[in-house]
């Protein structure tokens, strides 16, 4: 087996440090499967300069990796300062929604800043709390007017431009898509991103929304749902069954939620997407610390394999490759936990799925006998994806999946899914020709070597009719 085979996946964030042609190269031999782009931090001419940049590094390596661009959604925001300022603990502080509204009595007893979120005040209430940067400055609302809000500092904090704001337990009235989130998809579909990932995803209907838009645009890509907040974790059954996929994304959720609920709630969504069989992101902080160290926690290298032996589908880094320190050494030490974590597992094959197809009960019995045998790998072949996806669900022992397609977007967002080593190929109008052709490829590149097992998942052609099977055959 050639030693990019691991069967949990690599999800990178692209930013400053890993944006440049040597860097990418490097992580994408180094075997990252999944480039993310998160346009919170994105202009139009990086976007379009740094997917180019990585389909070229992908051609010349060889090795192509899948793009995700992460799409802000209804993100709130404080507006601009002239400079940073201190706030001190106790003292009275406004968040304005009309600032250009407010005369001299307003801003009385308080100073302030604007806020993005024009119905701020009909969806708070004195006592609620309100959370910038991620935590570092908390305050409480005291009293809500229409044109501001006037909290107390609970833990003070310096004040700077755009700060992103949590508010705990509010379910936020923003449209799902705002307009720079659709001006950012029409770039995203130009350069041909494979996924789409909808921050602040709060109902199935978010996600609808994005599909109608990027499909009136001809678009295929796949939509992965960020669960960040109370109302996705309340809605999150549905969301799932929308999407093609999820994002367990910590960073949001972890103020959102109480914190000591996280592992919970990402239990959770792991074992819901596993029942379904859509692929799972564990998201943010993975390996936090790396962002200045060389190495992890020990706290750290455990959340990754718990994360792996919940099976997850991707592990992903933020910080750690947009601004770290030290981007090759963190997806080294992803890799070399998933590995040591997956050679240890010894659990059966994902019996909670839902197959409601004859097609998908066929794709069981596959996995089943992959069980049975010892060092056995699955090979299909797929134009829509569907074979692959059920059979990464079904999360076969320890059998690699060779998925072969002859659909370029499809081999890409195979990428993402657990198992999955995908393979581009033409496929022959006869199928024990494509048969042939894909062992051939697989013995050629290393991946199967003479008298290994391979459970093949084909149609073939009998009577004149085609017919689904699964052969089991060794290579010659
Ligand atoms: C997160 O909050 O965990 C996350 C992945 O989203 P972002 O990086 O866009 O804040």
């Amino acid at each position: 087996m050639p030693n990019p085979y691991r069967h949990t996946k690599v999800v990178f964030t692209i930013g400053p440090a890993t944006e440049s042609e040597d860097e990418l190269d490097k992580l994408i031999r180094q075997g990252v499967d999944v480039c993310r782009l998160n346009m919170a931090h994105a202009n139009h001419d990086w976007t379009r300069a740094v997917i180019e940049r990585i389909q070229r590094v992908c051609e010349r390596t060889g090795r192509q990796i899948a793009i995700m661009m992460d799409v802000k959604g209804p993100e709130i925001r404080t507006g601009p300062v002239e400079e940073t300022f201190h706030l001190e603990a106790g003292e009275l502080f406004d968040l304005y929604i009309k600032p250009d509204e407010l005369d001299e009595a307003d801003r009385k007893g308080a100073r302030g800043v604007s806020i993005n979120y024009p119905s701020f005040a009909n969806d708070v209430k004195a006592g609620d709390t309100v959370l910038v940067d991620s935590g570092l400055i908390r305050m409480r609302v005291e009293d809500v007017e229409p044109r501001r809000v006037r909290c107390k500092v609970i833990i003070p904090g310096p004040m700077g431009s755009r700060r992103h704001i949590n508010l705990p337990g509010v379910k936020v009235n923003l449209p799902a898509l705002t307009a720079k989130d659709k001006a950012d998809i029409e770039v995203g579909i130009e350069a041909g991103v494979d996924f789409f990932a909808l921050s602040f995803v709060r109902e199935p209907d978010d996600l609808d929304i994005l599909r109608r838009f990027i499909s009136e645009r001809g678009s295929q890509a796949k939509i992965i749902a960020k669960v960040e907040d109370q109302t996705a974790v309340t809605n999150l059954e549905e969301i799932i069954l929308a999407s093609d996929g999820l994002m367990v994304a910590r960073g949001d959720l972890g103020i959102e939620i109480p914190y000591e609920t996280l592992p919970v709630v990402q239990r959770r969504a792991v074992k819901e997407c596993l029942r379904v069989g859509k692929p799972v992101i564990v998201a943010t902080h993975m390996l936090e610390s790396m962002i200045t160290q060389p190495l992890p926690t020990r706290a750290e290298i455990t959340d990754v394999a718990n994360a792996v032996s919940e099976q997850a589908d991707c592990v992903m880094l933020s910080g750690e490759t947009t601004i770290g320190k030290y981007p090759a050494e963190c997806v080294d030490v992803l890799d070399r936990i998933i590995r040591a974590t997956e050679g240890q597992s010894d659990r059966p094959y994902n019996t909670t799925v839902r197959l409601r197809t004859p097609k998908g009960l066929l794709l069981r019995s596959a996995v089943i006998l992959s069980d049975e045998l010892e060092d056995a790998a699955i090979l299909a072949f797929t134009k829509r994806g569907y074979i692959a996806q059920t059979l990464s669900a079904l999360r076969p022992r320890k059998s690699p999946i060779f998925a072969f397609t002859d659909n370029r977007r499809q081999f890409r967002q195979m990428l993402i899914l657990w198992g999955v080593e995908p393979f581009l190929m033409e496929f022959d109008p006869d199928p024990e020709k494509t048969i042939g052709s894909a062992l051939d490829l697989l013995k050629k590149q290393g991946w199967a070597s003479e008298g290994r097992r391979i459970i093949v998942v084909s149609n073939v052609l009998a009577s004149e009719r085609m017919i689904d099977t699964i052969q089991l055959r060794t290579v010659e």
